[in-house]
């Protein structure tokens, strides 16, 4: 608790542990299983192979995911946004609620994400930076708001999505700043779904958020290519198209206000963004490895504007979108 980051320019100072650094950190992660690089496609599988895979996708489809969850995913949000969550009760002739905005800060307790170049933890800024857009998009009056979290705690990427599904979120947007082994390379990029990565530096993006499961035990089984592969062609087309609108609309407000990427507009398997029904975008505030893009993501007013400009697109995305509303 002591280490909660604020809005303010106080983010905790995490040092590295000695002969630790945030290339090894990405080497760690480069163990997991390479989603993004998946090759064998559900089509190149034998029948018995298929069948098996897809019964045991079973517990992973928003059906079965809301009926497992429940109750539980309410109550596992915090109450730093319970005054948010509860919609107007709905009677005859009312205006639906406002749609529901699902903030999804990555990483968090012990996985702390990705170690920036002086030692700043992405958990740290994501939590942050998320907090901020929730006070920016309540601030509108136009939506509601639930975080998968906002306080320092891990929770598994199935449980994200399980979370937004419980709560009829009508967009999830992920939230990181991950690093790369070139601290050279800086900017924002904006993620959407895809079975096959759009180039290898997603690939390997993609496999480092995926690789954050791995701090959750070992029955992880949705980072495997194979599901990975199939989840992606889970995601029905209308909710496809919703996620490269929010992406859009994501790196036009970015455009003027913050460095980019080339092509900012980038796709792989992020187990993340595999919502059926949920248009989702995950979005890379910067990399923790540029010693200026993590500098920038410590100070508040910079979160302010990435939140701001985030807050933008959403505004556009549901003025030109019915997604959500109604
Ligand atoms: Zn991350």
């Amino acid at each position: 608790m002591a280490q909660k980051p604020d809005n303010g320019d106080k983010l905790p100072t995490d040092r590295l542990l000695p002969g630790k650094s945030f290339r090894q950190g990405c080497t760690a992660k480069a163990a997991a299983p390479l989603a993004a690089e998946a090759t064998s496609g559900l089509l190149g599988l034998s029948l018995p192979r298929r069948t098996a895979l897809i019964a045991s996708l079973a517990p992973l489809l928003p059906q079965a995911a809301l009926a497992r969850t429940g109750t539980g995913a309410h109550t596992s949000l915090s109450t730093h946004s319970h005054n948010t969550l509860h919609a107007p009760a709905i009677i005859r002739g009312a205006a639906p609620p406002p749609p529901l905005v699902m903030l999804d800060p990555g990483h968090g307790g012990k996985d702390p994400g990705a170690v920036g170049y002086s030692g700043t933890y992405e958990k740290h800024v994501s939590e942050a930076a998320a907090a901020e857009l929730e006070r920016q998009l309540l601030a509108t009056g136009r939506y509601r708001v639930a975080l998968t979290r906002s306080s320092d705690r891990f929770i598994p990427l199935e449980g994200r999505v399980e979370m937004a599904q419980a709560h009829k979120a009508s967009l999830f947007i992920s939230m990181h700043a991950d690093a790369l082994h070139d601290s050279a390379v800086r900017g924002a990029s904006v993620y959407t779904l895809a079975g096959a990565a759009s180039d290898s530096q997603t690939a390997m993006i993609a496999q480092s958020e995926n690789s954050a499961d791995l701090f959750g035990g070992p029955h992880v089984h949705a980072t495997s290519p194979e599901v990975q592969q199939i989840l992606a062609s889970l995601v029905s087309e209308e909710t496809r198209r919703g996620s490269t609108h929010i992406a859009n609309q994501v790196v036009s407000s970015f455009q003027s206000r913050i460095s980019l990427l080339s092509h900012p507009h980038r796709h792989a398997a992020f187990v993340v963004l595999k919502a059926a029904d949920i248009p989702s975008v995950l979005v890379e505030m910067g990399f923790m490895s540029n010693r200026s893009d993590e500098a920038a993501l410590r100070q508040a007013g910079h979160r302010a504007m990435v939140a701001g400009a985030m807050r933008d697109a959403v505004d556009r995305y549901f003025a030109t979108t019915r997604i959500g509303v109604g």
